[in-house]
């Protein structure tokens, strides 16, 4: 058997969807040995994690499966090394490998993103974002304007210039994607900080054809005359047109910010070109790692030279010390993310978006916006008599894993909803093509059509129980044990 750990110039890095028979198999079953020897049942739930994922059609938008190559590099002492600062400039001695670390993720970023500057620090994509609104704010209060409040650097400001910026800017104005309409509470909602931060307002999209208008936005950032406008979403299943956005953003002078948590995989890949690649559009990108682009948990943010040393201070302004070992990932999953391999990966996501989005709808399926562009499909179960909660209970008992998700102008709220979302990046990995994704959309017509809302004591419809009919479970987990079964999750991986 070969080992596949080792890349494959021709066809790619090894992925999720390669065999690992051999060196990966040896890796996995050691580490797991010696994690089982301290806690047992901490390499029993690492081994379930792997069947389940193993058996499910994994079908969240937000998920993916990353490379055993990206996986092994976090289990490392790099992970034990305190560095906060940037590269050369730390605030601990012996950093040098953390340097190199830091470095090599950052060139990857910048070459593969055509970014000026990138900073691989943040942990997650919340904090990214919060690196960036900080980032934002230092960069306001170097504005020469400002000189005359005897406001120097930020990291120097005492309370009472504090108190004096904060008077002086009054609110910090926020326009962002509204969260029915697919924005992220991170963009200035209440549950958040930024919703602290900031007065926010949104914009959502057409009542008719529930698509961004950009007319709007014009006339709400004329209006409202934001900080800040920020586009990008979590469950939008179309294109944004970028440099669009940056007019308005100029017109108001506005700071730009695009959030490509989502759809950044598409971006890496060339899927989103021109005026649909955000970052020759935008002050500041911020994304996730771990989504689209396949990489480790974590969170990045790319940016213009002009904002880079506000985005540098990063840590310690919000962010604790760098985590060396995912850093570390983030190179690899970026170098992976720079071959010709991930560029056909990137395609087969949104053209199996197509697939899932046409099988549905030939099959009666509602979608938001009446298909995608993206990675991404919004069903609005309404049409089967559902709320989002029964709908994605009922798939999930059927082994289709999503997620509900609000419909702009939701009537059933953030919580109950009326949406389910779903995605092709993990199953892509898989190497699901379009039969595959049309096997999968059939099924789910099938669930929900065969899924009715349990009714209440008083005899009303509830929004939380279901009555899925029987044997549909059983059906459904079969047509899709012979899919996944012929497209198995680290095949060879026998642990
Ligand atoms: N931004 C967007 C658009 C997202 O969809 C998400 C995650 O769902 C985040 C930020 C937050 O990412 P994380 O969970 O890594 O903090």
């Amino acid at each position: 058997m070969t080992d596949t750990l080792t890349p494959a110039t021709t066809t790619g890095p090894a992925t999720a969807g390669s065999d690992l028979s051999g060196a990966a198999t040896q890796a996995y079953r050691s580490a797991l040995e010696v994690i089982a020897s301290v806690e047992p049942r901490i390499a029993e739930a690492t081994r379930a994690e792997l069947a389940d994922q193993r058996s499910s059609l994994k079908l969240i938008a937000s998920e993916n499966y990353a490379s055993p190559a990206t996986l092994l590099t976090m289990g490392t002492w790099l992970s034990d090394k305190y560095a906060e600062g940037t590269v050369g400039h730390r605030f601990y001695a012996g950093c040098q490998n953390i340097d190199t670390v830091e470095s090599v993720a950052a060139e990857h970023a910048r070459e593969l993103f055509g970014a000026e500057y990138a900073y691989v620090q943040p942990h997650s994509g919340i904090d990214a974002n919060l690196v960036a609104f900080w980032a934002i704010l230092a960069h306001r209060v170097e504005l020469p304007e400002l000189a005359e409040l005897g406001l120097k650097n930020i990291n120097e400001m005492t309370e009472a210039q504090w108190e004096t910026l904060r008077h002086k800017f009054g609110n910090q104005r926020a326009l962002g994607m509204s969260l029915d309409a697919g924005g992220h509470l991170t963009h200035g909602f209440r549950p958040n900080i930024s919703g602290k931060m900031f007065h926010q307002r949104s914009y959502g999209t057409d009542p008719q054809t529930q698509r961004i208008d950009y007319d709007a936005v014009r006339a709400a950032a004329r209006e409202f005359k934001p900080l800040i406008l920020i586009a990008g979403y979590s469950a939008y299943p179309r294109r944004v047109n970028f440099a669009k956005m940056r007019e308005i953003a100029d017109e108001v002078g506005a700071t730009f910010m695009v959030d490509m948590a989502h759809f950044a995989g598409l971006v890496a890949g060339k899927v989103f070109t021109g005026d649909e690649d955000p970052v020759p559009h935008a002050h500041l990108v911020t994304t996730t790692t771990h989504k689209s682009l396949r990489g480790p948990r974590g969170g990045m943010v790319l940016a213009t030279e002009e904002y880079a040393p506000s985005v540098d201070r990063g840590c310690p302004m919000v962010l604790g010390g760098p985590l060396g070992n995912v850093m570390a990932a983030k190179a690899v999953a970026l170098a992976e993310a720079r071959t010709p391999a991930f560029q056909t990966y990137a395609q087969a996501v949104a053209d199996n978006a197509q697939t899932l989005a046409g099988g549905l709808l030939s099959r009666g399926a509602q979608l938001v916006t009446g298909g995608t562009d993206n990675h991404l499909v919004l069903i609005d179960v309404s049409s089967f008599g559902l709320t989002g909660r029964q709908a994605e209970s009922a798939l999930l008992d059927a082994g289709i894993v999503t997620n509900r998700n609000a419909v702009p102008a939701d009537p059933n709220g953030a919580w109950y909803t009326s949406g389910v979302r779903i995605g092709t990046p993990a199953l892509t990995t898989r190497g699901f093509g379009a039969a595959e994704f049309d096997r999968v959309a059939e099924l789910i017509v099938d669930v929900l059509e065969s899924t009715s809302p349990a009714t209440t004591a008083a005899g009303t419809p509830g929004k939380a129980k279901y009555v899925l009919a029987d044997g549909v479970a059983e059906r459904t987990k079969a047509a899709s044990a012979e899919m996944l079964g012929a497209h198995p999750l680290y095949a060879g991986l026998e642990l």
